[in-house]
């Protein structure tokens, strides 16, 4: 029978219910306007508790501080892996679908090096890891860990390996073995770094747990395939005295991927639906598995990984080891992980005001778009490319596409006259007329009578503008 939480879920949890055990002093030491606004913040989880110094510091405060830990605890725990440096939390979730509340804590993308490859290759990944960055709509994509594997089986081997990859990079660490000589060896060097130590089996887990509890270090629990086994080795090295666990249920590719998305998302389910407390703890999935397969090709290989990671981002890994650096098997994670982890509530949005593209003069086109960051960075794209200079008005459409913002009147006559106004264009050009996107055309006779500027109804699709202005601009009675 599952270990069970009877809690609150944290769609039930009221500010109320928080601010009761805040101290309600009102001292602005979290630098919200009071107690309850933090207590608000909290429970739609922008603040944590942590971010409330007398909770922490005071003593009186300790019970109730102890009540709010465990009224805020996850389902599925937060663990930490790295202590100096970089550091990266996984887990942490809440809820099992995220359109429910939201995902937190996105899913880290940990590349490995190997104690079998060259020199040059294992710099090169190293690099790669610590300057990989991809601007995606307005937001970096990076990568975020390196898994250290031991394959020579050598305590001394892997020992100076891992002090040159420590030496490399302040990434957080995995160290991968399942020999304990040789992951104490690796972590004599990196033990105050606190990596997270890959696995406990059923055959090591005493003393991977002596070594865990030695140098206060997660640790991972694998009984690939094997569900129940795995909530055993959990209760064991629970009562044993390691808390911050991570579970590797096996990741097996195609042909078998349907049965290892289907553990994950058995285990899941059991956390949320059962209440079961002892698979409450962040999910580890190793696409790197992929080249284990017999497959000739490369290519193939690193084909089935990238699909393996998509699909396991989406059900329910909470960090993943991969082999491929491509960035046709990367790119695809990190803009899909950067949707799932978006927040549901808050549409992506970028600030609100008016952008200057070239060298606009006095009689250069304005035009308007919503602040709907891919919308945004869409119709930027288009200008620039066809060096277009020109005013473009961001309007505050609260984060909501241009279509979606009309329809939800986020987008009105009297909100873009206001913005015409809020911006002084009056004062950047001479003329009086605003390009409008397609999508947005029906608001064009309230636009002039509301602002008096003449509207030009532009294309739907941004990609028409620089030919819509080609042949539209300036307009014939300037
Ligand atoms: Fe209230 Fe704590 Fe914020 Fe002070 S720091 S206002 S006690 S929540």
């Amino acid at each position: 029978m599952p270990e069970k939480r009877s809690k609150k879920s944290i769609t039930e949890i009221s500010p109320i219910d928080v601010y009761k055990l805040l101290p309600k002093t009102n001292c602005g030491e979290c630098h919200e306007a009071n107690c309850m606004t933090f207590a608000t913040r909290v429970v739609n989880g922008e603040l944590t508790i942590e971010d409330c110094p007398p909770l922490l510091i005071d003593t009186k405060y300790q019970a109730d501080h102890e009540k709010l830990v465990d009224l805020m605890m996850p389902p599925v725990r937060a663990v930490t892996i790295g202590a100096v440096g970089k550091t990266v939390k996984v887990g942490g979730k809440y809820v099992l679908y995220r359109h429910e509340f939201t995902y937190h804590n996105p899913t880290p993308i940990a590349i490995d090096v190997a104690d079998y490859m060259g020199t040059d290759e294992i710099a090169a990944r190293i690099k790669l890891v610590n300057s990989f960055t991809f601007n995606y709509i307005g937001r970096n994509l990076n990568l975020d860990a390196i898994a250290i594997r031991a394959t020579s089986n050598d305590p001394a081997a892997f020992s100076a390996f891992v002090k040159d990859v420590a030496r490399k990079t302040d990434m957080p660490l995995i160290l991968c073995a399942y020999d304990p000589a040789v992951m104490a060896a690796g972590l004599a060097h990196v033990g105050g770094r606190r990596p997270l130590l890959y696995a406990a089996t059923r055959e090591n887990w005493k003393e991977m747990a002596n070594i865990a509890c030695q140098y206060h270090c997660p640790l991972v629990v694998s009984a690939p395939h094997d569900i129940p086994g795995l909530r055993s080795l959990v209760k064991t090295l629970t009562e044993y005295g390691v808390s911050d666990l991570v579970l590797d249920p096996g990741t097996s590719v195609d042909p078998d991927l349907s049965r290892t998305v289907h553990e994950f998302s058995q285990i899941r389910r059991s956390v949320f639906q059962q209440e079961d407390e002892l698979l409450g703890y962040p999910l580890l999935g190793t696409p790197i598995s992929a080249w284990l397969s017999p497959e000739i090709s490369p290519e193939v290989i690193q084909w089935k990984e990238a699909y393996t990671a998509s699909l396991l981002l989406s059900r329910y890994a909470d960090l993943l080891i991969m082999h491929s650096v491509e960035g046709w098997a990367l790119l695809p994670q990190l803009i899909w992980r950067f949707n799932i982890y978006t927040d549901p509530r808050k549409p992506v949005s970028v600030e609100a005001g008016v952008k200057t593209f070239g060298t606009p003069g006095r009689k250069s086109p304005v035009l308007i778009t919503s602040n709907y960051a891919l919308t945004y960075f869409m119709v930027e794209n288009d200008i620039k490319s066809a060096n277009i200079d020109c005013y473009l008005i961001v309007a505050d459409t609260g984060g909501n596409s241009v279509e979606s913002a009309v329809a939800g009147r986020y987008l009105t006559a009297e909100t873009i006259s206001g913005a015409l106004k809020d911006y002084n264009v009056n004062n950047l050009v001479e003329h009086r007329y605003l390009v409008i996107p397609g999508l947005a055309a029906r608001l064009s006779g309230d636009i002039e009578e509301a602002s008096g500027w003449r509207v030009l109804v532009g294309p739907k699709d941004s990609s028409g503008v620089p030919e819509f202005l080609k042949t539209r601009w300036p307009p014939v009675d300037t």
